[in-house]
C-alpha cells in the first residue's frame, strides 16, 4: 500500500469536519481543566476573528496527552462555550480518535526520512546541553520502545504573524529536532495539532502567545509534509503575575457560566473593544453579533502578558486596564512550551 492511499483512506474513515469556506478557525483546547479567563479569551478572540471573515470556526478537543487529560471537564469546556454563545460548527473532533490518522502520517514522514529513534532521557539532554542536541540522528536506533523525533534540516524560525508582523524566534525549541511520539507511544502535541489542521483544512490559528515560539516547528511539520501552512495569530496571554499564565497549576478559577454576559464583556474589554459601548447590551447574542462587527485585531494592546486579578476565585480587571499591561511582544514569557495545557 502507497502512502498515499493510505493516507486516503485515514482521510476517509476519519470525522474530520472539512472547511467549505475559505476561512476556516479553530479553538483546541487540551481538557486537563475547565476553561480559564485566558482560554475563553482565545475561543472568543479565534471565535470573532473567523465570523468577522465570513468564516467556519470548529471546536477540537486535544486530548491526546492521556495522562494529563481529565475527562470530565471535556463537558464543562463545551458547555462554557455554549454558555458564551460561541457554537461551533461542524462536529467537535476528539484528538483522542484519530490514533490511526497520526501513525498513518508518521509513516509517510519516515518514508521520506524526516525521523529518527531517540533514546535519550530528558536528564542526559539537560546535562548536555539543555536543548535536544541532534544526539541521535545518526545511530539508527529501533523505534520501538524510543521517542520518535523529527530531523528538523528547515528553519522557520523567522515568520509573519498575523497580529506580530515579522517574528524571529530564537527560542532553541523553534529549530531542534522535536519528538513527535513518545517512548510510551503518545503522540506528541506538534505532530497532532499540525495534522489535525491539515486534515481539517483549517485555514488561520487565532491562539495564545505562549504557542508563538512553537509555530516555526509546526511550518516546518507543514512544510516536511508538502502542505499549506495556515496564517497564525497569537493574541496577548492573560496572567495573574507577570510571566504567570493562567492555569489549573496556578489556582486559576473556572469560567463562571452564570456571569456570561459579564465574562465577555470583561473578555471584549481585554480584547481592546470600547467597553462603554456594551453597557447597554443585555445578551449574549447581542453581545457577540455587536463584537464581530466591532472586532479588529489591532485593537488588541500591543503586549505578550494581559495582567487580571483574581479575588476570592472571582476574576477582576483591574481599574486601569492599560496601565497594568505588562511584558511586551520581544520578551521571554513562554512557560511550557513542549507540552501545552
Ligand atoms: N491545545 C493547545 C492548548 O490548549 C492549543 C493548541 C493550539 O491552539 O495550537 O494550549
Ligand atoms: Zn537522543
Amino acid at each position: 500500500m502507497t502512502d498515499t492511499v493510505r493516507l486516503s483512506s485515514a482521510k476517509q474513515s476519519s470525522t474530520a469536519s472539512k472547511c467549505a469556506s475559505l476561512y476556516c478557525g479553530r479553538f483546541a483546547p487540551s481538557p486537563s481543566g475547565p476553561l480559564h479567563f485566558g482560554s475563553l479569551l482565545c475561543a472568543l478572540a479565534s471565535y470573532l476573528h473567523a465570523k468577522r471573515n465570513n468564516g467556519r470556526w470548529l471546536v477540537r478537543i486535544e486530548d491526546i496527552d492521556t495522562p494529563r487529560v481529565e475527562k470530565h471537564t471535556i463537558q464543562l469546556i463545551l458547555d462554557t462555550l455554549q454558555a458564551h454563545g460561541l457554537h461551533w460548527d461542524d462536529e467537535v473532533l476528539f484528538q483522542s480518535q484519530r490514533q490511526h490518522i497520526y501513525t498513518a502520517y508518521l509513516s509517510k514522514l519516515q518514508h521520506s526520512n524526516y525521523l529518527y529513534a531517540c533514546a535519550c532521557s530528558r536528564r542526559q539532554i539537560r546535562a548536555r546541553s539543555g536543548s535536544y542536541d541532534g544526539h541521535c540522528r545518526d545511530k539508527g536506533l529501533p523505534f520501538t520502545a524510543n521517542s520518535t523525533r523529527f530531523k528538523h534540516t528547515t528553519n522557520n524560525s523567522e515568520f509573519v504573524d498575523l497580529f506580530w508582523g515579522k517574528r524571529h524566534i530564537t527560542h532553541n525549541i523553534a529549530t531542534e529536532d522535536p519528538v513527535l511520539k513518545r517512548a510510551d507511544g503518545i503522540f506528541c502535541y506538534h505532530l497532532a495539532v499540525v495534522l489535525d489542521d491539515i486534515e481539517q483544512k483549517v485555514t488561520h490559528i487565532v491562539r495564545g502567545y505562549d504557542l508563538l515560539d512553537t509555530t516555526p516547528v509546526h511550518l516546518s511539520l507543514f512544510q516536511a509534509l508538502s502542505e499549506r501552512a495556515p496564517e497564525y495569530m497569537h493574541i496577548p496571554m492573560v496572567v495573574q503575575k507577570p510571566h504567570e499564565k493562567l492555569s489549573k497549576q496556578h489556582y486559576s478559577p473556572a469560567i463562571d457560566n452564570a456571569k456570561a454576559l459579564e465574562n465577555l464583556k470583561m473578555a471584549l474589554t481585554y480584547l481592546g473593544l470600547n467597553s462603554e459601548k456594551m453597557t447597554d447590551m443585555l445578551t449574549v447574542d447581542q453581545i457577540l453579533s455587536w463584537a464581530i462587527t466591532n472586532w479588529q485585531p489591532k485593537l488588541m494592546p500591543k503586549q505578550s502578558e494581559l495582567l487580571i486579578s483574581v479575588v476570592n476565585g472571582v476574576y477582576s480587571q483591574p481599574e486601569n486596564l492599560l496601565a497594568t499591561f505588562v511584558g511586551s511582544g520581544v520578551n521571554k514569557t513562554s512557560t511550557n512550551i513542549d507540552k501545552p495545557e
